[in-house]
């Protein structure tokens, strides 16, 4: 089933039949996936994914990797604990980000994505190039499947993420771009960031926010439209670079509201879109 150009979706985490179905119910037909617990992951949980997905019209565009022990509480204690950069974890979560990639091959989703850290600024760092030859293997992976591998944007500013991308080489190597996340992190203005980064340009977050106010602590997110991030401006900078991918919703609160704020979002989006 052929998604539309700038299909409107949603990121999902927690138990995949129940997210499927909270899909279907905001009216969308796709998602991005938190990479589920390996109970789920089982021969006999990925048949009754496919089944709901199947049943709900409701594909999986992305699959987001987690890894245990990751608290983004603030900036020191992300830099610590999240993605691939910090080392005592690093070659356990590469296995890890390589199990997920079998799970998003097996429910059809065509790119695997994570956050993988804060990249040093200084590639000289013995840390780059440990950071570039793990994310060289997760993308050689993910190519045997026939995925793409996606960064997600926010901790690094645009010239060291595409010094990365670079450096790192592979063809199957993308971008997550969150607009939000770029100005969450301080890590400068998301649409200029586009001119660097644009062609790079594989999935799409729709989300909401505002550069901090005091050193080592993040932005505040913000429903969409509430934020700094001026979502006529980044749809319309996404046209001109060719971009046809989904808008995926990404609202980082729980419950009732995070609902009102998802349905609030998708009708923005529709009018902006067109
Ligand atoms: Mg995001």
């Amino acid at each position: 089933m052929a998604l539309r150009d700038m299909a409107i979706g949603v990121f999902v985490h927690g138990d995949p039949i129940a997210a499927i179905r909270k899909v279907k119910s905001l009216g969308l037909d796709n998602c991005q996936m938190l990479v589920p617990g390996p109970e789920w992951r089982t021969p006999e949980q990925v048949a009754r994914i496919l089944e709901e997905m199947r049943s709900a019209g409701v594909t999986v565009t992305c699959v987001f990797c987690g890894f245990p022990g990751e608290s983004y509480a603030d900036i020191p204690t992300i830099r610590d604990t999240v993605g691939l950069v910090p080392e005592a974890t690093r070659a356990e979560r590469v296995e890890m980000a390589l199990d997920h990639a079998a799970f998003a091959k097996a429910i059809g989703a065509p790119v695997l994505a994570a956050h993988i850290g804060f990249v040093p600024d200084d590639r000289a760092d013995p840390a780059y190039s440990a950071v570039v030859d793990a994310v060289r293997h997760i993308c050689d992976r993910c190519a045997q499947l026939g995925l793409k591998f996606a960064l997600e944007t926010g901790q690094e500013r645009a010239p060291v993420l595409l010094a990365f991308l670079k450096d790192v080489d592979r063809p199957n190597l993308g971008v997550n771009f969150d607009p939000a996340n770029m100005m969450l992190y301080g890590s400068g203005d998301p649409i200029e960031a586009l001119d660097l980064v644009g062609p790079y340009v594989i999935g799409a977050h729709c989300k909401d926010g505002d550069y901090p106010t005091q050193p080592g602590t993040l932005g505040t997110e913000y429903p969409l439209g509430q934020g700094k991030v001026g979502f006529p401006r980044f749809i319309g900078k996404l046209k001109e670079l060719g971009y046809r991918g989904p808008l995926t919703i990404e609202r980082e609160i729980e419950g009732e509201q995070q609902t009102r704020d998802i349905v609030a979002a998708i009708a923005m989006l529709e009018q902006i879109r067109g």
